[in-house]
């Protein structure tokens, strides 16, 4: 028990664990390796569960729909997931399994849609807005930082006002940066040509800063008459393969490890209670359905759940299975 404790928190092992026994020989110095993950079945690790995927648009003060939120339901948002256990990953990371979280936590996706200044500004001494989306984040990742504030933007050409900073700071605080289309299109009313078009010029426009754009979200939650078109496809010699197209609603996604369909991610918009199965739905639901929920086994070279979930692990994940 108490090993468990030590590792679900590095804080609570320092508090507890490190003066609290001497070694018996000075050569018995305090190991410099983490402690090993606790037992997968003493914290109900299940990384086969559900994780949800937000979509927010603007951080306004001055919502003009219901995709809208102010800066402090962003953070009241942000406090109740951490609240939760629940710890930041990006889409890219989400849908490659590289989620390398303490043990008995639960990855989230927060994605924003759009690329508007409410999400990424700077003011005139060229610091990050501090009501921005961005800047939100990153003053959250001060005070909890355990929080990991990563977060995917998926951006149309001329991102954020133009702005050219705007694109090489999120990549350098680590966030992802996905392709939105060039002009926000509705790709189901364009021939194939112009919908690669679209992605072809979203994506030049991105990896011209130095990103790599690895994942999609569809305007709109629209897909192109040929759905294969959201994922792979190329236009004048430049060619886009996305390890994941994002949807428009409406409930948590399945385990990156489990049945998940990289070709359409479902995303749950952010709110309070304010559209159908929003945000505030969805956490409640998990929370209160702790076994749906995808819970960190805190060891990122093995994928634990309980044995009965075993037929729903996907067949390339099977070297990684701990079922217990
Ligand atoms: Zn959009």
């Amino acid at each position: 028990m108490l090993r468990a404790l030590c590792a679900l928190s590095l804080v609570a092992a320092l508090a507890a664990c490190a003066p609290a026994e001497a070694p018996a020989e000075p050569s018995a110095a305090a190991p410099t390796t983490t402690p090993p993950p606790p037992d997968p079945a003493g914290i109900a690790a299940n990384e086969l569960g559900f994780v949800p995927v937000l979509m927010y648009h603007q951080i306004t003060a001055y919502p003009a729909g219901e995709y809208d939120q102010t800066p402090a339901e962003f953070r009241d948002e942000l406090e109740r997931l951490y609240r939760e256990g629940y710890r930041p990953v990006t889409a890219a990371q989400y849908i490659a399994g590289e989620l390398d979280l303490p043990a008995g936590t639960h990855p989230v996706v927060l994605t924003f849609d759009d690329s508007t200044g409410s999400q990424l500004a700077f003011t005139g001494t060229g610091a990050v807005a501090p009501d921005s989306a961005a800047g939100i984040l990153a003053e959250f990742a001060a005070r909890y930082p355990d929080f990991g504030p990563v977060a995917t933007f998926y951006v149309n050409n001329e991102p954020f006002g133009d702005d050219p900073r705007a694109l090489p700071w999120l990549t350098a605080h680590g966030h992802e940066i996905g392709a939105h289309t060039a002009d926000h299109a509705n790709l189901s009313s364009l021939d194939a040509d112009n919908v690669q078009r679209q992605l072809v010029q979203n994506v030049r426009a991105v990896t011209a800063t130095g990103a790599t754009v690895r994942t999609m979200a569809l305007p709109l939650g629209i897909y192109p008459r040929d759905h294969a078109l959201a994922t792979t496809g190329s236009w004048d010699g430049t060619s886009y393969a996305f390890g994941a197209v994002m949807l428009v609603g409406s409930n948590p996604a399945p385990a990156p490890y489990g049945a998940i369909d990289p070709g359409g991610v479902p995303r749950i918009r952010s709110g309070r209670g304010t559209v159908p199965f929003d945000s505030a739905y969805w956490l409640d639901w998990l929370a209160e359905h702790p076994e749906q929920r995808y819970t960190a086994d805190g060891d990122p070279t093995r994928i634990s759940f309980p044995r009965a979930l075993t037929a729903e692990l996907g067949a390339r994940w099977a070297d990684r299975a701990n079922p217990y």
